[in-house]
């Protein structure tokens, strides 16, 4: 039997893609088969499918960050054929096939099965994204932030991250504020819940002062670089800052001081190689935390055809929310 997937080869001329078929004689070591439903579009598709950074570690490979579909076979007694399960990280479209096909075969280890409550398609709606913003609402949870703390600001609020993390502080109770470089966006912001809206300029300059007047009770942010330092200089005594992203830059050129001065902690959050309780934890929270009809209206639907298109396109900075592979489209 085939079924349809992406490959990326390397030559000396670079990387290229092409839809392929492939058979199960294709598809790597692992306890159990998948049949994919969706797979998604992230950021770091975008990194991986453009070669733009050494996120494939083996070539030819098929790509794809996350999938979501339904257990075919399994030797892990964890798992039973029929299971709706999720898989975000771990070497998926980094070191193993990933989700830009029709089937999968992973470790066990890799599964996090859903909560009867969410289907494929809204796992997918989720993704990497979704589940890094849920990481991030517990890292601020973790340090004490509550909804009487004051405002919390998310940066790069239209992607994918930034759209969930809305969703989920609204829901929870906090005034969020949304920072953006798509201020013609704001609607969506606020439907989603962002009580503010700033332009993403006013924190990404060079940082004149180590030390800025308190704004944030806490921070999920995106971008780092600039930005990362003027939320850290601008966060409030005790505050929290969740840090996982690069949109900006990779570099972090502040001082010491919002820690030092105002007891700040800066949080890091890995979705990658995050443990398997965590993983479960965050499904259980998404299940409650996570209005189905905002993240609906975060969704776009692509076809497996146009997967690495899009992908190749997310630097571009026009698409909003969360880009979902419908494969078997
Ligand atoms: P998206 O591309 O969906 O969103 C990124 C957003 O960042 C854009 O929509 C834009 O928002 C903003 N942005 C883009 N470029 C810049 C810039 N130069 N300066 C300031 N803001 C910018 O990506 P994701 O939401 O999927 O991921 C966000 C970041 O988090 C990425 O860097 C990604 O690699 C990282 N990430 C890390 C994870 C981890 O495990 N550590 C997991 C998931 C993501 P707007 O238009 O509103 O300004």
């Amino acid at each position: 039997m085939t079924f349809k997937a992406v490959l990326v080869r390397k030559t000396d001329a670079g990387q290229s893609t092409e839809l392929v078929k492939l058979t199960d004689a294709d598809l790597p070591e692992g306890d159990v088969t998948v049949a994919i439903d969706y797979s998604t579009v992230n950021y770091k598709d975008g990194i991986a499918i453009t070669g733009r950074g050494n996120i494939i570690q083996k070539f030819p490979l098929v790509p794809g960050i996350d999938l979501a579909g339904t257990v075919e076979a399994s030797s892990d007694p964890a798992f039973q054929v029929g299971d709706k399960v999720v898989v975000h990280g771990w070497g998926l479209g980094v070191t193993h096939h990933g989700g830009f096909a029709q089937r999968a075969r992973v470790p066990g280890k890799w599964l996090t099965r859903l909560p009867s409550t969410i289907s494929t398609r809204q796992a997918a709606a989720i993704g990497t994204a979704g589940f890094t913003a849920m990481l991030s609402v517990l890292a601020l949870e973790h340090n004490g932030i509550t909804p009487d703390s004051g405002d919390v600001l998310v940066t790069g609020a239209n992607g994918g991250v930034g759209s969930v993390s809305i969703a989920l502080l609204s829901k929870l109770g906090y005034r969020v504020v949304a920072s953006t470089g798509r201020p013609n966006e704001a609607e969506y912001l606020r439907a989603l819940g962002a009580a503010e809206i700033i332009d993403r300029n006013t924190l990404s300059q060079p940082s004149q002062r180590p030390i800025l007047p308190p704004r944030w009770a806490g921070a999920i942010d995106s971008v780092g670089s600039h930005t990362l330092v003027n939320v850290l200089a601008q966060t409030q005594y005790g505050g929290t800052v969740a840090s996982f992203g690069l949109a900006q830059g990779i570099d972090l050129p502040g001082t010491v001081l919002p820690f030092i001065l105002r007891g700040v902690t800066l949080a890091g959050v890995d979705s990658v190689n995050a443990p398997s309780a965590k993983r479960i934890e965050s499904y259980k929270r998404l299940a409650i935390d996570l209005d189905a009809a905002k993240l609906e209206s975060m969704v776009t639907v692509v076809g497996l055809a146009e997967a690495a298109d899009v992908a190749r396109s997310i630097f571009g900075g026009t698409i909003r929310g969360r880009v979902i592979v419908d494969v078997n489209a």
